[in-house]
């Protein structure tokens, strides 16, 4: 099925068109540069730019895709989670969308759309199953989630999450603490490669025996951000040089060996040999490397996608939409709304 995706849980204002599994056009405007200033995404500033970019990226993507926006099969839209004044935005583009051209709408889950990005060839290929089941660890600036997915229309199981910040959080307030621009995960990534990850030992989050008891595949990036903060701090106070570079290695590294350490506890506790990562945090250097190093030493399978399906974007919804269509799922009833706190294992919200 021809279909049109709609993303716009944070600051991506996306649309995707796939056809089954190949990709037509992903489009994407992002706000991110209107929330340097704040250090973080400011939900207001990112529900109005989505109001302002949604037409215009709509026509670009259609345009791309070479089709008629009559042509489309079925419309899908990221109904949660994500921020709520953002994902009215699309929720509403969507339902009008889908109501004056007469099609279906399928409303997703987000998470779930960021497992469905690996259906998809960044290059415009045919794409392919995702191989199943397998662990997912998702990364971004708002979340950070590790889940067990045996098939991706029915069953998701979240195992884990963060219990405070998301990992691309703790990049960006770490960059600030060094006096590093936002968004702080690519400023922390360039300044760390001539950094020593080994100069300063921070703590890794829910890592002792006591905390796996409760906090198995939890994650916790506070604490490091705090410790962090703190070191700086006393170097400063002491009239000391900080050391930029050996502070961001380390701290990096600290992020990266926990995620990469607990996501493939997971592979190992549920004996699956498969681990697929997403969110905007996999553009990391070290995550990648590190997942490459430690999932070949492990015996795991590990899928990539690529970088522009990784971040939020419309063509992982179209592409979640298109499997939910080839397994006979009916269309959402129009009478759903954006839920900001919708669980996983709702991979499609019908009403
Ligand atoms: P969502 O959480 O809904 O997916 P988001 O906009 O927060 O939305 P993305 O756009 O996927 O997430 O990713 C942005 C985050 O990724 C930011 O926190 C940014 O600092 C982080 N990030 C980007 N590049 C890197 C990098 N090289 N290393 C670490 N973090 C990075
Ligand atoms: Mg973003
Ligand atoms: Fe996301």
């Amino acid at each position: 099925p021809l279909v049109l995706g709609i993303e716009t849980s944070c600051d991506e204002t996306g649309v995707g068109i796939v056809r089954g599994t190949t990709l037509l056009a992903n489009t994407i405007a992002s706000s991110m540069e209107e929330h340097a200033r704040y250090g973080g995404v400011v939900p207001e500033v990112a529900a109005r730019a989505h109001l302002e970019a949604l037409e215009p990226t709509l026509r670009t993507a259609i345009a791309d895709a070479g089709i008629e926006l009559a042509d489309v099969d079925a419309i899908a839209v990221t109904s949660g989670p994500g921020l709520s004044g953002a994902l009215m935005v699309g929720v509403g583009a969507a339902k009008a969308l889908a109501v004056s051209l007469g099609k279906p709408l399928y409303a997703v889950n987000h998470l779930v759309g960021h497992v469905g990005a690996d259906l998809l060839d960044a290059s415009g290929g045919p794409g392919h199953p995702v191989e199943l089941p397998t662990i997912a660890l998702l990364v971004s600036g708002g979340h950070t989630s590790l889940l067990l997915v045996r098939d991706l229309v029915s069953d998701v199981e979240l195992l884990g999450e963060t219990i405070d910040d998301a990992a691309g959080e703790a990049f960006d307030k770490v960059a600030r603490v060094l006096g590093l621009p936002y968004p702080g995960g690519p400023q922390i990534d360039r300044v760390a490669a001539d950094g020593d990850p080994a100069a300063i030992r921070f703590p890794r989050g829910l890592t002792r025996p006591k905390d796996l008891e409760n906090h198995r595949y939890d994650f916790s990036f506070s604490g490091l951000k705090t410790a962090v903060a703190r070191w700086v701090e006393q170097r400063q106070d002491a009239g000391e040089e900080v050391p930029v570079a050996d502070v961001a290695a380390s701290f990096r590294e600290a992020v990266v060996d926990v995620l990469i350490t607990k996501a493939l506890a997971a592979c190992r506790d549920h004996g699956v040999p498969r681990l697929l990562l997403g969110g905007g945090v996999v553009a990391n250097a070290r995550v990648r490397q590190l997942a490459v190093q430690r999932a070949a030493e492990a015996g795991v399978a590990l899928r990539i996608p690529a970088l522009s399906l990784c971040t939020d974007n419309g063509a992982m919804i179209a592409a979640l939409g298109a499997q939910l269509i080839l397994a006979g799922h009916a269309p959402s009833e129009l009478t759903f709304s954006a839920d900001s706190t919708l669980p996983v294992t709702e991979i499609q919200v019908t009403r």
